[in-house]
C-alpha cells in the first residue's frame, strides 16, 4: 500500500515524478525532517509538550511553530492552558477538543484569495462535504475576509519532504483559526492538480480549524509510517464515545498521513463530528 505525508510528500529517497506512486511504507522514505535545535528554544518545545504535541518535529515559520506536519501553533497557543478533555474514539480515533468553536449553531465563511481555480473548487467541494452532515456549523463560501481565509504559498521540498498546506486551532475565546495555507508549488500537487485530493486535504485542514487533532497523533506511524512517534505525556482526559467501534479504523480524514486517494469523512469520522457540533 503506498502512503505519503497527508501535508507532506516524501522526496528523499524518489524523483518528483514518481512521488505520489513510490512512497512506500516500509521504504525508508518516512524519515522526519529533524530539528533544527538552534530555530526552537527549549523554553518553546516545552511549551510544545505541555500542550500535548511532539516536540520530535518543530519547524520555526513566520507566525510560529509547525508541529506535527502541518498544525500552526502560535505563541497565544502557548499562553492557554490545555483543560478540555479529548475525544477518544476507539484505538486510532483521538481528537483534540480544546478551544472548540463556540456559539452554536454557527455559519463560518470560508474565503480562497490569489490562488488558481482549483482550490477555490476544491474549497466549495469541501464545504459542501461538511453542510452535507447537518452539523451546527455551517460553512459557507464568501469572496473576501472569510473567517478562515484560503491562501496560497510556494514552498518547495525542504529537507525530504515538502510541506502540502498548514492552518492551526480554534482560538480560546471559541473562534474557528483564521488561516489555511495551501502549497502552490508544482512538488505539492502536480502542474494538474487532482480537484478531490485538494479537497480531501481541505477537509483535513478545516477539521484542524475547528479543533481536531490527528487521529494518530499519539503515533503518526500509524498512517505515515516508519518510526513510533508518540506526540509525549499529556495529562488531559478522554472522552469515550458509545458505540463506537474498538478496531483500528484506518481511513479517518484526519489522519496525519495520506494513502493518496481522496479521503473524505468515515463511519466514526461523522460520529465525531456530530458530538462535538
Ligand atoms: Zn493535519
Amino acid at each position: 500500500m503506498k502512503r505519503k505525508f497527508l501535508l507532506r510528500i516524501c522526496l528523499s529517497v524518489v524523483a518528483l515524478s514518481a512521488v505520489l506512486s513510490a512512497c512506500q511504507k516500509n521504504s525508508n522514505s518516512t524519515q522526519v525532517t529533524p530539528v533544527v535545535k538552534s530555530e526552537v528554544s527549549a523554553e518553546v518545545l516545552q511549551n510544545i509538550k505541555d500542550l500535548g504535541f511532539s516536540t520530535s518535529e518543530v519547524h520555526k515559520v513566520n507566525d510560529g511553530y509547525l508541529v506535527e506536519g502541518d498544525i500552526l501553533l502560535t505563541e497565544e497557543n502557548f499562553a492557554e492552558a490545555s483543560t478540555s478533555p479529548n475525544l477518544r474514539i476507539a484505538e486510532t480515533e483521538q481528537y483534540r477538543t480544546t478551544n472548540l468553536v463556540k456559539s452554536l449553531p454557527r455559519t463560518i465563511t470560508i474565503s480562497v484569495s490569489n490562488l488558481p481555480t482549483v482550490y477555490a473548487t476544491a474549497t466549495a467541494n469541501a464545504v459542501a462535504r461538511y453542510n452535507a452532515l447537518s452539523l451546527l456549523i455551517k460553512f459557507q463560501i464568501v469572496s473576501s475576509s472569510g473567517n478562515i481565509q484560503v491562501v496560497g504559498f510556494n514552498q518547495g521540498p525542504s529537507g525530504g519532504y515538502i510541506t502540502l498546506g498548514s492552518s492551526g486551532f480554534p482560538t480560546k475565546q471559541g473562534n474557528p483559526y483564521k488561516q489555511i495555507q495551501m502549497n502552490t508549488n508544482a512538488a505539492a500537487y502536480g502542474s494538474n492538480p487532482d480537484v478531490n485530493y485538494i479537497t480531501s486535504v481541505l477537509q483535513h485542514e478545516i477539521g484542524h480549524c475547528i479543533g481536531f487533532r490527528h487521529t494518530d497523533y499519539f503515533d503518526r506511524s500509524y498512517s505515515c509510517g516508519g518510526a513510533a512517534s508518540n506526540e509525549g505525556a499529556s495529562n488531559i482526559g478522554a472522552i469515550l464515545i458509545p458505540g463506537t467501534p474498538s478496531t483500528a479504523d484506518a481511513n479517518s480524514w484526519m489522519l496525519a498521513c495520506s494513502n493518496g486517494t481522496d479521503r473524505t469523512f468515515n463511519t466514526n469520522d461523522k460520529i465525531a463530528l456530530n458530538y462535538l457540533y
